[in-house]
């Protein structure tokens, strides 16, 4: 049921993450030129209404819609993505886990939160073609939006992605080019094919509005603890805009008055086959850590090795007292199954990374007994059948 929402965006300006220059938010704009870093959107929040009003709105992202950058409703690209359920998981040593499922998002994935918001922001600038790098998920939310909008996408991703996610853009009508490579690899043809065709690149936290998107799980989270935020959020971590944007959340929220008290430590899961935000937290902390070259994994969205973002990542887990943890592709293959035959959950293998992470962090006392963690299942497991029963 779509009802109507009465008020618009409060959003004022872009800031650069690095220097906090400012920046116009009704013109086009990718990333801060001053430091070459993320922008943030801001919002101007003493106007914000009362929590209370939420309770009556239509059952999707687009009930923050004060908290996010699109101006004119009618510029709304929506297939009713976002407000996810949240349910009781296990009790494991005593701690109580909660699942925030993502599967559930058209498209099948978390992705189209993100694509959904910078779709819906090139509508609004006028935009009518998009390209984006992607490990398969982001292909396919934006294969499916812009097939909403009218809008031309290309997406390019490694040629190794398992055949569903490729099918998945082509039947949505997009443009598909495969790379031998990673995710870095595809983001270099990328660069190349914009500057012959001036399509709008949604590249992760190249452009100021995926991540506002994303940032709609932060509010879903308070939503649904009643205000009463978990302990630990366990998030598996390839960009980082999820991990980054959640936080947002969690900063514009206690700035109205919305949450109070400690903010939840969030952990960053990677797989050991790419781990370049374990490896740069643990610089941080001094820990030593066994990084080899950045490689495949079977969690396709959590082998990014190089994010964009890493600078706000790592102030999140900082700021927050948060950690990051790898998990074996074995582990997460193995973590997979158990779900399926235990929970009845067909998690993707990023959740399954992150359950498994979440019992290694309770069996390391780093999550002590009597709290609460919340895992995130960013995905659709069945994208994911064929890789996952290939490997014993
Ligand atoms: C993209 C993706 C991730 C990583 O998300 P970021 O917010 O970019 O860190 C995790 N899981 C799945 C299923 C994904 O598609």
């Amino acid at each position: 049921m779509e009802t109507s929402v009465q008020s618009t965006s409060l959003a004022t300006g872009l800031v650069c993450s690095h220097c906090k220059k400012h920046y116009d938010i009704h013109q086009l704009q990718t990333f801060s030129l001053c430091c070459n870093k993320p922008f943030l959107v801001e919002y101007d929040l003493s106007a914000a209404p009362q929590k209370e009003e939420l309770k009556n709105r239509r059952q999707d992202m687009w009930r923050y819609q004060e908290f996010l950058p699109v101006f004119e409703p009618e510029n709304i690209v929506t297939l009713g993505e976002g407000y996810t359920p949240t349910r009781f998981f296990e009790t494991y040593e005593n701690v109580k886990i909660y699942l925030k499922d993502e599967s559930y998002n058209p498209s099948g994935s978390f992705k189209a939160r993100g694509i959904g918001m910078a779709v819906s922001k090139a509508k609004e600038f006028g935009i009518t073609h998009c390209i984006v790098p992607t490990a398969g998920n982001a292909g396919g939310a934006l294969a499916v939006f812009c097939a909403k909008a009218g809008i031309k996408a290309t997406v390019v991703m490694p040629s190794h992605t398992p055949a569903i996610f490729i099918q998945e853009c082509e039947l949505h009508g997009a443009e598909v080019i495969l790379i031998d490579g990673l995710i870095s690899d595809c983001a270099k043809k990328v660069a190349k094919i914009k500057l012959e065709t001036n399509a709008f690149d949604i590249s992760t936290l190249k452009e100021p509005y995926r991540i506002e998107g994303k940032k709609t799980m932060g509010y879903e989270i308070a939503e649904h603890f009643n205000w009463q935020l978990p302990d630990v959020i366990v998030y598996p971590t390839g960009g980082g805009t999820g991990l980054i944007g959640i936080w947002k959340a969690f900063k514009e929220m206690q700035q109205m008055g919305w949450i109070e008290g400690k903010l939840p430590r969030m952990v960053a899961v990677q797989s050991e086959a790419c781990q370049p935000v374990v490896k740069a937290h643990a610089s941080f902390t001094g820990k030593k850590n066994g990084y080899g070259l950045p490689a495949a994994s079977v969690a396709n969205g959590l082998a990014v090795p190089f994010p964009f973002g890493m600078d706000l990542m790592m102030e999140v887990l900082a700021e927050s007292n948060g950690t990051a943890i790898a998990v074996s592709e074995q582990d997460i293959i193995n973590t997979t199954k158990k779900a399926a035959r235990e929970k009845g959950v067909l998690l993707a293998p990023e959740g399954a990374a992150v359950w498994k992470a979440t019992q290694m962090l309770i069996d390391d006392n780093w999550i002590k007994p009597e709290e609460k963690a919340l895992i995130l299942n960013t995905g659709t497991g069945y994208k994911y059948l064929d890789n996952i029963i290939a490997r014993q």
